[in-house]
């Protein structure tokens, strides 16, 4: 099979820094691939390798099964790439039809067609006129991506090209972004540390910690599977507890409950997500003091300490309520355990 991106083996190092290390990574054409990982962990540097602004230590790097990098060199102007920066970069003395332009050869750099990419992204083309700093912050990046757009790349790789918008404007250029893509048919990277985000925007996505690539999978993989604790507890809340697993079951704080088989036994650690874990209404179930309780409007996190036979230490659990009647902290409750935990070792 040829993938639209395929990296091998990659290293690179600033100085003594090793920033990434044997990184591997095979994208499918027309999917949506998210690269999440905290600041620093070496994301931009990888986006960098592919587009081909910086060369690697070691590996390679191949597009449309094309080596580019690593056994040759193709530079940034000849690999069919497309790279949206975080704050979009456009030119700002020049107008946004300018901007457009610039990504079109000089021929092709017509006001219809510069219209025709600017609608492509939600934009009337009224304000081809206007200079950056006359559009909003979301208006800059869909400039940004039109300009990007203009040169038909097959891959298009998008770094943190939302975190500098507020949280409702970027869910709103997050899916325009999105939907140009898909029906454009381009192969899409973006590169995010916001969970949310991954989770949402791709079809698959690579966990990225100090310069490895941690797991690979789909967002409901990600989520559900990931790989350790400390990946669980990077994707979204986790509840994590002391247990002994046997036979697919594991015996905790939480009762005897049920596990993914993944092979782990023995004493171990199970992690579940705070949702997984429901307040009965008869008070059935494990028993507990609700001891904080955060509101968040449309759901609460409650903050719960089980109780356990003397001389063990109390554990305290996060559950997730959505829209149920209130509870306060010093409320006692039942709780139980809905779907499978993921163990791993202790
Ligand atoms: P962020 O989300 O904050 O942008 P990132 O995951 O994209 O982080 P990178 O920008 O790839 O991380 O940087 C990874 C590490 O490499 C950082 O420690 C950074 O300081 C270092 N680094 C990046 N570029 C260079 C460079 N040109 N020279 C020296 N060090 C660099």
């Amino acid at each position: 099979m040829t993938y639209a991106l395929e990296v091998e083996g990659l290293d690179k190092s600033f100085g003594a820094a090793a920033v990434l290390r044997d990184v591997a990574l095979t994208v499918e054409a027309g999917s949506t691939t998210a690269i999440l990982g905290p600041s620093g962990c070496g994301k931009t540097t990888l986006l960098r390798l592919v587009a081909g602004f910086d060369k690697p230590d070691a590996g390679t790097i191949a597009l449309g099964g094309r080596v580019v990098a690593g056994g040759g060199w193709t530079p940034a102007h000849r690999r069919s790439v497309g790279y949206v920066a975080q704050d979009g970069a456009l030119f700002p003395h020049a107008t946004v039809g300018a901007n457009v332009g610039f990504g079109l050869p000089r021929r092709a750099r017509t006001r219809s067609k510069i219209a025709e990419l600017l609608e492509m992204v939600s934009l009337d083309s009224v304000y081809a006129t206007r200079r950056p700093d006359q559009l909003s912050g979301g208006q800059q990046q869909r400039v940004a991506l039109a300009r990007a757009l203009a040169r038909e790349p097959e891959l298009m790789l998008l770094d943190e090209p939302f975190s500098a918008l507020d949280a409702g404007l970027r869910a709103n250029t997050r899916r325009i972004v999105a939907d140009v893509l898909a029906k454009a048919g381009i192969t899409t990277i973006l590169v995010t540390h916001d969970q949310p985000e991954a989770l949402s925007f791709a079809d698959r996505v690579a966990v990225m910690s100090s310069g490895r690539l941690a797991q690979i999978g789909t967002p409901r993989e990600i989520y559900s599977a990931p790989i350790d604790v400390p990946t669980a507890e990077f994707i979204g809340d986790a509840v994590v507890l002391g247990a002994h697993v046997e036979s697919g079951r594991a015996r905790c704080a939480l009762g005897n409950i049920a596990v993914t088989a993944n092979g782990v036994r023995g004493d171990a650690r199970v992690m579940l997500r705070p949702e997984q874990i429901e307040v009965t209404s008869d008070g059935a179930g494990v028993s507990g003091t609700v001891v904080d309780v955060e509101y968040l409007g449309s759901e609460m996190l409650l903050g719960i300490r089980l109780d356990t036979p003397d001389g063990v230490l109390p554990e305290r659990v996060t559950v997730r309520r959505f829209g149920a009647t209130p509870l306060a902290p010093g409320d006692r409750v039942g709780i139980r355990v809905l779907g499978e935990a993921v163990a791993y070792e202790p």
